[in-house]
């Protein structure tokens, strides 16, 4: 059985002291909004991981990181590693988000060397592709999420990709306030599903959480929810507000 999944990721907001109260006003609301079997991640900097790690003790939310190095150890000024990130306590590390690649030139090869080096960790990799404007304009998203996934993914065992959790996120709705419509969404929910399933296997496909990035909102998420092949969210602006975030979780009952 696949898992239903809300995962917020807060990319560079909250200081530690206003990303440790957001915390805990998730804790203080979360059993409500759970229901049967939502796992609720939370994905703050990694300056404020340990401390989230800590707050987190004894509570149902997971905790993630937003990247890590693809190297082990070394000679890798002001990065982070897997290593690092289990030894805090974390058990997810979200790998390939699209601003990773726009912004900090994340290629496919380092990008599936990211994919591994979590799995060797016994860490989970919230693993994100998606297709831009123009390329969804140009009806190229199929291809787009294919070849991602051929590239960065599917060098895996099978064993090793049942443990990855997809994000597809298009970027034209990430932070934009436009959002795939939830048949857009499930659309090429089961398209990724099927390439899964012709490279792995029925059984493989069927165990792996897809879930939907790109302006989730409280006001959405239920619908979007809704669709077979979606198994939740990966959420961003709005995950920085407890309210909402919470709300977004309460899109599964
Ligand atoms: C994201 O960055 O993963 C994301 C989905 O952002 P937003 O919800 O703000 O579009």
């Amino acid at each position: 059985m696949r898992r239903k999944i809300v995962a917020g990721n807060w990319k560079m907001n909250k200081t530690v002291s206003e990303g440790l109260s957001l915390i805990e006003a998730i804790k203080a609301n979360v059993a409500k909004v759970q229901g049967a079997g939502v796992d609720v991640i939370v994905s703050p900097p990694y300056v404020m991981l340990s401390e989230a790690a800590k707050a987190l003790q004894g509570s149902s939310v997971k905790l993630s990181a937003q990247n890590c190095h693809q190297e082990e150890s070394g000679a890798y000024t002001g990065e982070i590693s897997a290593t690092m990130i289990k030894a805090i306590g974390a058990e997810y590390i979200i790998i390939g988000h699209s601003e990773r690649r726009q912004y900090f030139n994340e290629t496919s090869a380092s990008i599936a060397k990211k994919v591994s080096v979590v799995l060797s960790k016994g860490l989970t990799p919230i693993y994100c592709n998606g297709e831009v404007k123009e390329e969804r304009e140009a009806g190229k998203h199929f291809e787009v999420v294919q070849r991602q996934m051929e590239q960065e993914l599917f060098h895996l065992s099978a064993e090793e990709v049942k443990k990855v959790v997809i994000a597809y996120e298009p970027v034209w709705a990430i932070g934009t306030g436009l959002t795939a419509s939830p048949d857009q969404a499930q659309e090429i929910h089961a398209f990724i599903r099927k390439q899964l399933s012709n490279k792995y296997g029925a059984d493989v496909a069927e165990s792996i959480s897809i879930l939907y990035g790109g302006s989730c909102k409280p006001d959405n998420a239920k619908e979007i929810f809704s669709k077979k092949d979606v198994d939740g969210g990966l959420i961003g602006g709005a995950a920085l507000k407890a309210e909402d975030f919470l709300a977004i979780v309460n899109g599964f009952n």
